[in-house]
């Protein structure tokens, strides 16, 4: 990690990803887009570089593939507001090319210091380029969406880009179903945490039993 990117909270990262000139892509920019999204999110969702939109509002997905996005999220119970929103680069490539491998090197500091800030119970992988990224040597996108991927202690799911959705409709199905693999993994971090509350919770004082029973 490179000098002074070793951040205390998320508005402090995000500071610096505004300021940010670790690559060309700095220079270029209309707004960087550090990610949006609470603190303390159950789950975190990288994409792989902001697009036009996203570009010119400072703010990731807000374009079609984000509406495709919501629309998931509201499949499974959640809203936009529950999520922690970015991606590996957090400055648009001209023309919307593909992220550089020196451009991902140069930017993954700040998903490292996110990932480490947030604890997220799971993180959406989304789409080859932010897989590559995240679970290098790992199996493709098409082998691998929908599966839990444990790696340094943090629960992965990998799943189609929306963007690849919105081309090929083939992908619809198998993307809402990775959906829905990731709340039943939710489901199952909330039950385990339930039990364990249940077991570690302090038994109830005699007159507490009284009360609850009598
Ligand atoms: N918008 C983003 O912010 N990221 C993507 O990967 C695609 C669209």
């Amino acid at each position: 990690m490179g000098p002074g990117l070793d951040f205390v909270d998320l508005p402090s990262l995000s500071a610096a990803v505004h300021d940010c000139r670790r690559c060309p892509l700095g220079h270029s920019r209309t707004k960087a887009v550090p990610g949006v999204g609470p603190g303390d999110a159950r789950i975190m969702i990288v994409g792989e570089a902001p697009g036009q939109n996203e570009d010119l509002q400072g703010e990731p997905f807000v374009g079609a593939a984000g509406k495709l996005l919501d629309q998931l999220l509201r499949g499974i119970g959640l809203s936009r507001g529950d999520v922690f929103i970015t991606n590996i680069l957090k400055c648009r490539p001209p023309g919307n090319r593909d992220p550089l491998p020196t451009e991902a090197e140069a930017c993954s500091p700040y998903l490292e210091q996110q990932l480490r800030l947030i604890k997220p119970e799971v993180v959406l992988v989304l789409g080859r380029h932010a897989l590559g990224r995240l679970l290098p040597g790992y199996d493709s996108i098409s082998r691998l969406h929908g599966k839990l991927v444990v790696k340094d202690g943090v629960s992965y799911i990998p799943v189609y880009h929306p963007a690849a959705a919105l081309y090929n409709s083939f992908l619809m199905g198998p993307l809402e179903q990775d959906f829905k693999a990731v709340k039943a993994h939710l489901d199952r971090v909330e039950e385990r945490r339930q039990v364990v509350a249940a077991a570690t919770a302090p038994a109830a004082k005699p007159e507490e039993q009284l009360t609850l029973f009598g």
